[in-house]
Order: C-alpha cells, then structure tokens, then sequence
C-alpha cells in the first residue's frame, strides 16, 4: 500500500498494514515523526534498506528500589533496573536491546557501549551482524570474554536484531527458523524475604496453578534442611500435577547439592538449578552424574566458549544462557545449537525485563531443543508490568505468545522510560549506583552446618 509521508495523520498510520504500530493520539511531534520514518523504510523494502547504517548508540538505565527487597541464596536485591541498548540508522528505525548487568554494572554498560563500542557501530549496516559481534568481542578481550562486556555486546547484538526485524518486516523468532509461536511459561517466585515463613511461601505458591501455571521455581540455598522443607510444603500446595522447578543460586558445593537433591526426589523435581558455584565445572560434573534430578546452569556463563566446556564435558542437563548477558540472540543460538547437537536442552534464563522476555522468548521459539520460558512472577517490580506499551501475559494453560511484530515486536512506553531514568552522567551515576546496588551476602549468609548436611560457603 502505497502511503502518502507528506500528510501524516493517526489514520494514515493506522492503515500501514505493513507493521503493527498503532499510533496514539497524544503523540509529540518527534516520536510521530520517527514513527513515519519507520513506515517509510518499511516501505522501501527491497530498496534503500539493505544499506542502512547505524548513526548512533544510545544506553538508558532505569532503576528503582523496591519496597519489599526479595534474597536469593546470595544476594539481597535493594535495586533493580533495565539498561536499554538503542541503535538509531539513516532511515529512521530504531533498534531496542537490552544488557543485563546487575549492581554497578550499568554504568560498566554505558561506558563501554557509548565510548568503546561506538566506533566499531557507527556507519556500519546492521545486517553485518556476524562481523560488528566479532569487532566487539575482538576489541574487549582485555578485558571481556566473560561478565559486563559480553553483557553489553549482548545489548547491540539484541538492538541488531530488532532493527534487522523491523526492517524487513519480520519478527525475529521467524528470521531464526520460527519452530512455535507460544511457549510454556513457569512462574518464577518462592524467594526469601525479610519475616516470610514457609507457610507464606506454600501460600504464595499456590496462587500461580490458579493463575494458569503449570511449573513453577522457588530459591533454595540458605539452610539445607529448611530448604527440604520448603520444598515439601510447596510440593504439597501447588499438588501433583504442577511442575516444581528449585534454585539454590550456585551456592553450594557438591557434597551439599548431593545429599540435598537425594532428600527431596521425591518431590518430583523438574530440575535442580545452579547447584554449585559457576567456577566449579568438575564439581557440577559430579552432581550431574550422582542424582536423579536434571541439573541445570547458565545465567553466569557466557558466550559460545563458555558454554563449550559445559556442554562437552556433560556437567549438566540443561543450559540456561540469558540472551541479555551470554551474547546475545546471535550468540544464544550457537550456543543452543551446540547443546542440540549434544542432545541437551536449552532454557534460557530471564528475569524481571519484559525486553529481557521478548529477546529470550524469540530464542526459544525459535529452537527445537527450548521448551519453556521462565516468567517473573515477583511483586517487587514496576518495570516488568509497565515498560511495554503491551505488558506480556499468561492464558489459562499456562502459555505466553511469542510478539509477532516486526523485531522484537514490543513498543516501549515513554513514560514509564522517563519515571525509572537514571539521567545522570557516567562520573555521578559512579557514586548512585554504589549506594543503590549492595551485595549483602553476609546477610543473607547460611548458618552453620547442621552436621548432616554440611559445606555451605
Ligand atoms: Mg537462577
């Protein structure tokens, strides 16, 4: 449909049956004009679009504290936030990606996105995806290879992706093979918080089944035997028929995972995530072959190599990258492939970002050997329910749909971008961001061993 970008107006818009903005009647005037760019170069397929080149990189951090910080075996979270990834190009389309790096990292994010990735992203065209990743990598290897810098090459890789989509009008998962267009969802709560017992945890577990779950994960970690406790109640509330999934957050050591896993077999575990330290590749190796419960493991690894030596080595049933930190969706889908060649499954890991969800949940909808997707279902966060102009959500049986719009197929609401944002510049945001991302591990320390099930760091 040929469009007439000299009389924009809500109705024009609305008529580009060619992607799926749906304008809004309190646009201002440069967020329409971007919009009829965006038709424009949709309309131009075949044309000018190949050559697009990125003209600038951008990083936003959103943050906010919660009112109820929730714990991990490990960390107690007293902020949290999304650090936005944005590549802008000569025909006007805007990329949208995300790195996920907590605590101080964002500002790490910032820095090296903005000052050192820039020169190897301006003037070049998108759809030189392989070669821009390479660049990055090559060029932060002093001090990359694994943690923020691959979680930031993360972040362009995804707006990369997004940008590729909305150019040809594709949403991603279909770009990669497309292999279904929903995918089951587990609810992703049960964590320790300040005053909640076990008899809170059954009770706030119970509800997802209700809501249309059919899994869900609690944290395990801290004290072993209450932890078996833990499991039991849930087990006992959410009934037989729902998936338990639990994760002690790499804290313990084998030993420990060992005799803890042979305690609660009976539950019917889904599987046993980050039973050990992410350092510790033999001794994951052990607690894989000793147990009869699926392991798992992934969120602190990173990029194909990484993930090489897990998967070759056989320490674990199921890999879990993050596409906002392993590498991003060009990275997750070797690293997925490799799995597949080794017959293992691959689960990302995601958490609290919707743009987090919808880059992991492209990945998983396009791979034959991903078969859920993890779900936040905390009540700390803001920013999961209101950064989408259209939140994701969960039907009866438990499933959530893939965004089929072009790219990642989400829109950001401006106004909730400007709530949560962090405007400061990098040397202030140094000092705000020491006060607002604490690890308190001492505080959320186990006790001492009980003296049957011993060896918590
Ligand atoms: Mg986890």
């Amino acid at each position: 449909m040929a469009l007439d970008y000299s009389r924009p107006s809500r109705s024009l818009l609305r008529r580009c049956a060619k992607c799926h903005v749906i304008t809004h009647s309190r646009l201002g005037t440069a967020r329409l004009k971007n919009r009829i760019s965006n038709h424009r170069a949709h309309d131009r397929i075949g044309s000018t679009w190949l050559e697009m080149k990125i003209t600038d990189v951008e990083v936003t951090i959103l943050s906010f504290a919660p009112e109820k910080p929730i714990a991990d075996a490990l960390n107690l979270n007293l902020a949290w936030g999304d650090t936005i990834v944005q590549l802008h190009t000569d025909e006007g389309l805007t990329g949208i990606g995300e790195a996920c790096a907590p605590f101080a990292s964002p500002l790490l994010v910032k820095a090296i996105v903005e000052k050192s990735f820039r020169q190897y992203l301006v003037g070049e065209e998108p759809f030189h995806r392989e070669r821009i990743w390479e660049k990055m990598y090559l060029s932060s290897l002093r001090y990359g290879r694994k943690g923020v810098a691959i979680s930031a090459i993360s972040g362009v890789d995804i707006a990369i992706w997004d940008l590729i989509g909305k150019a040809t009008n594709m949403p991603i998962y279909k770009l990669l093979g497309g292999y279904r267009d929903e995918v089951r969802a587990y609810a992703s709560a049960g964590f320790y918080q300040e005053s909640k017992g076990i008899q809170d945890l059954a009770e706030e577990m119970a509800q997802f089944p209700k809501r249309g779950f059919t899994a869900v994960k609690i944290k395990i970690g801290r004290d072993p035997a209450e932890d078996v406790e833990r499991v039991r109640a849930v087990r006992e509330a959410i009934g037989d028929k729902v998936d338990l999934i639990v994760d002690a957050n790499a804290v313990w050591n084998p030993r420990t995972a060992i005799k803890f896993a042979n305690r609660i077999e009976k539950h019917n575990i889904l599987w046993f995530e980050e039973p050990v330290s992410a350092d510790d590749l033999e001794g994951l190796a052990t607690v894989t072959s000793k147990i009869d419960i699926p392991t798992s493991t992934g969120e602190q690894e990173y990029t194909r190599y990484g993930f090489r030596d897990l998967i070759t080595k056989r320490a674990v049933d199921i890999v879990q990258p993050d596409v906002v930190t392993a590498g991003g969706i060009s990275e997750a889908y070797k690293i997925a492939a490799l799995a597949s060649a080794h017959h293992l499954l691959c689960v990302p890991h995601t958490f609290t970002s919707p743009i987090s969800l919808a880059a992991n949940l492209h990945l998983i909808a396009s791979i034959p050997n991903g078969f859920i997707v993890e779900f936040d279902t905390t009540e700390m966060t803001p920013l999961r329910d209101k950064l989408l102009r259209v939140p994701f959500q969960i039907d009866h049986r438990g499933f959530v749909k893939v965004p089929d719009g072009p790219g990642l197929g989400i829109e950001l609401d401006e106004k909730t971008v400007a709530t949560y944002r962090e405007d400061l510049s990098i040397e202030q945001w140094k000092e705000a961001g020491r006060s607002l991302r604490i690890p308190t591990r001492a505080m959320w320390q186990a006790p001492p061993a009980d003296g049957e099930i011993a060896g918590i760091p």
